[in-house]
């Protein structure tokens, strides 16, 4: 059986994470596939390694002198392999890069050197072979990964190899250049690795034990979430809760391969677990809340609305005329509220409303803004009399008023508008009336 291990720039940031992350992988044999990150942040006003990339790329496109950038980089693997006492040197690597740089400056090739270099000197550390993502991640033409084409790559290329580093973050694109994915990407190629191979578990190393239920900037020291599902953490990922890359879910997910996030800087905690399905319970009626700022609420009023065939059409084409998409959609007998995106909608607005008018001849429509959604997201909801009516009493007791209600007909969440300025009070709330009583 093989786990894939795909390591974050923070997990990697200096010697002394490099020595954290070997013990890790030594700690497991099955720990045989090795995907990491650039280095990251030692502190918090450090700069990424692949943030410097992209400075020198900015420096290297405009013809001038990117040597300062340059050599904060190189002196940062330096430092990483003199802090490992590796006899190894990336002086052909480097001058290599910085040929490139001068004569034909790519950013996606720059960019993608962070995770390039790393997976070389990790590699070196381990004593694993190292395969470069360039021959076997493969984009179409479109810049979508070439799912088919990479998967019988990934397969054929470690199938002989019982213990590999694959840098995360890039392949190679149709016009045979590197090609990276967006910010955050290593995730997907971990993903990718531990798809095509049918790994036991892709292990997803971090700085944070795991998922948490709620935004430590909102709620204090929230708990960690042990199981989560892939539908679940959808919703809250959606709703603001970042810990993978969105798209770093569909390529295990379709073989059914857990994801289960770690901390580096504490291995013995077993972190969260991200699975297709689960009788695990969660310990709460809920699983997490999540929730963002700024939308709008377009109030849409028609007499006799619901006797009308087509209604909702029209109103919805007036929408994609100017190209805006639509969060939620609640509706009443003769009203119909479509939420949207505050930033999206605001230089469209007038155009929207006209276009309503023409399209489907409502009786009136009243724009709301400052509109905060709260999702409330928990696969034990379905079986659980009374949710609803305890959040909202919890909202009520801390003199929150509620401006919208959607709740998906999955029942695996609540959606809950309230007010920009009542967003954290309401979040607390809930977060309280659910986990801190532990009902
Ligand atoms: N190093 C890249 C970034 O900073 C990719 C990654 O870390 O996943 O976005």
């Amino acid at each position: 059986m093989a786990k894939v291990v795909k390591f974050g720039g923070s997990s990697l940031a200096d010697a002394k994470q490099f020595q954290k992350v070997g013990d890790i992988i030594r700690a497991d044999a099955e720990r045989r596939y090795v995907v990491p990150s650039a280095p990251g942040k030692r502190f918090s006003k450090d700069t990424k390694v692949t943030d410097l990339l992209y400075q020198c790329y900015n420096l290297a496109k405009e013809g001038k002198d990117f040597g300062d950038p340059f050599r904060e980089i190189r002196s940062r693997y330096n430092e990483i392999i003199q802090g490992l006492a590796l006899d190894y040197s990336l002086d052909e690597e480097f001058a290599k890069i910085e040929e490139e740089l001068k004569t034909n400056p790519s950013p996606d090739y720059t960019a993608s050197r962070g995770e390039f270099l790393n997976g070389h000197v990790m590699a070196a550390y381990l004593g694993f072979t190292f395969l470069d993502p360039f021959e076997m991640i493969f984009f179409d033409e479109n810049g979508a990964l070439d799912e088919d084409r990479t998967k019988k790559a990934v397969a054929e290329s470690l199938s002989a190899i019982p213990n590999a580093v694959i840098p995360g973050f890039y392949g190679q694109g149709t016009d045979g250049r590197v090609k990276t994915f967006s910010r955050g990407g290593s995730d997907i190629t971990g993903s990718i690795i531990a798809g095509a191979i049918r790994a036991e578990v892709y292990e997803n190393w971090t700085d944070v034990s795991g998922c948490l239920a709620a935004d430590p900037r909102v709620v204090p020291d929230p708990v960690t979430i042990r199981t989560i599902t892939y539908k679940e953490l959808r919703e809250l990922s959606y709703m603001g809760a970042s810990v993978l890359h969105e798209d770093a879910i569909f390529p295990v997910r379709h073989e059914g391969i857990p994801i289960n996030i770690r901390n580096t800087n504490a291995p013995e905690e077993p972190g969260t677990w991200i699975v297709e399905s689960t009788a695990q319970k969660t310990g709460y009626t809920i699983t997490g809340i999540a929730g963002k700022k700024d939308f709008c609420a377009v109030l849409i009023n028609k007499d006799m609305m619901n006797t009308e065939v087509g209604f909702c059409r029209k109103v919805l084409q007036a929408f994609e005329e100017s190209g805006i998409s639509i969060e939620h959609m609640p509706s009443g007998i003769d009203t119909m509220t479509v939420v949207v995106h505050e930033s999206e909608f605001i230089d469209h607005e007038q155009q929207v409303v006209s276009a309503v008018h023409r399209l489907a001849e409502p009786d009136s429509i009243e724009i709301e803004s400052d509109l905060a959604l709260i999702a409330v997201v928990g696969r034990g909801m379905k079986s659980q009399r009374g949710t609803a009516g305890r959040i909202f009493s919890a909202l009520a007791h801390a003199h929150v008023n509620v401006r919208m209600i959607d709740q998906g007909s999955s029942e695996l969440n609540i959606i809950i508008g309230v007010e920009n300025r009542d967003f954290e009070k309401a979040i607390r709330a809930i977060y309280s009336i659910f986990i801190l009583t532990q009902l």
